[in-house]
């Protein structure tokens, strides 16, 4: 059944980023990072987007957010196409959480202040009293007291700088939120709570999130859908559920492979998958399939034919041509 289209609140169409690298006079090469991605996010879910470090995963985030320039493809917002256009209204809708919290708050600047500083950038409230409110309110949410508003980022812990910066995402009332590995800075002791909290807020104001991680076992809960990524390219995509029962690509399973479980026999009795070989550079990807250089069923038509990125089952896309 094709999706109906109110439902959609992202869609991206082929979507490509090159990075250009100077190598010397005259010689410009590009890092590939995002190889056309074409998928689409529904209103209140979480896609989780999980894949090796320099997958390309970060900047597929922020190339759907404008933050980077596509070099190719379109992206859509509620249908519109805001490929080209001014981003300043959709800038509101759209925010980011970062990975690592200290680095994304100015640190001469208290709590209160970089909170207030985007209820003001928005001109979210109409005086003095009601931004205090605001900034109270939105501290109160994400756990903090009313006097951590007149500290510095450097006097809380790492989750609390994290809850910072969700209170920040958070005052603009925003719609859909890039969580660009939110939680892989934190001790693993606080990473639950943010990602609960991160639920909770979804549930509350109907968040729809783009979750990024470098591990499976970290979408799992949080998403309903996930996407995995290798080298610049989504090469699968389905529930999470799906994902977990029935995963298809080889990739997929090498990566589902190191994914820790609970029960020691299960534990025990389970392959881990080993690949081979180093991930290939983004600059100069392997032909047909990218991830050929590293596949254990590669064959000659592999080497040779890219795969298409096709629907095997209702909303199970994958990328293989074994499949
Ligand atoms: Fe492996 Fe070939 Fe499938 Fe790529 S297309 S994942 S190389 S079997």
């Amino acid at each position: 059944m094709p999706e109906a289209k109110s439902d959609i609140l992202i869609r991206v169409e082929n979507l490509q980023k090159y990075f250009p690298i100077k190598l010397g006079f005259m010689n410009v090469q590009y890092v590939r990072a995002v190889e056309g991605a074409t998928f689409v996010i529904k209103k209140g879910e979480t896609l989780g987007l999980v894949g090796e470090s320099g997958c390309g995963k970060t900047t597929l985030g922020r190339t759907i957010l404008r933050l980077y320039e596509p070099t190719k493809g379109k992206i859509f917002y509620e249908e519109k196409d805001i490929t080209n256009v001014n981003m300043l209204p959709y800038r509101r809708k759209m925010q980011i959480i970062f990975q690592d919290p200290s680095a994304s708050l100015d640190p001469r600047m208290t709590v209160g202040e970089i909170v207030g500083e985007a209820i003001d950038i928005h001109k979210l409230s109409s005086n003095g009293k009601e931004r205090q409110e605001r900034i109270k309110e939105l501290l109160a949410q994400v756990g903090l007291n009313t006097e951590h508003a007149n500290r510095y980022p450097h006097e809380f812990s790492g989750g609390q700088q994290q809850r910072i910066g969700i209170a920040r995402a958070l005052a603009v009332k925003p719609e859909f939120i890039v969580c660009d590995e939110p939680i892989s800075a934190l001790d693993v002791s606080i990473q639950s709570q943010i990602v609960n909290m991160l639920e909770d807020m979804q549930e509350q104001i109907g968040l729809t999130y783009l979750f990024i991680a470098h591990d499976l076992s970290v979408v799992r809960h949080i998403s309903n859908r996930i996407g995995v990524m290798y080298l610049g390219v989504i090469v699968e995509m389905a529930s999470s559920t799906e994902l977990y029962k029935n995963p298809l690509h080889p990739y997929t399973n090498t990566l589902l492979s190191a994914v820790p479980v609970p029960d020691p026999v299960v534990s025990r009795s389970r392959n881990r998958i080993i690949l081979e070989g180093e991930i290939p550079s983004p600059m100069n990807p392997p032909s047909g399939c990218r991830f050929h250089t590293r596949c254990p069923y590669v064959t000659e038509r592999c080497k040779q034919e890219e795969p298409a990125f096709r629907e095997v089952a209702p909303e199970h896309f994958v990328a293989c041509h074994l499949v």
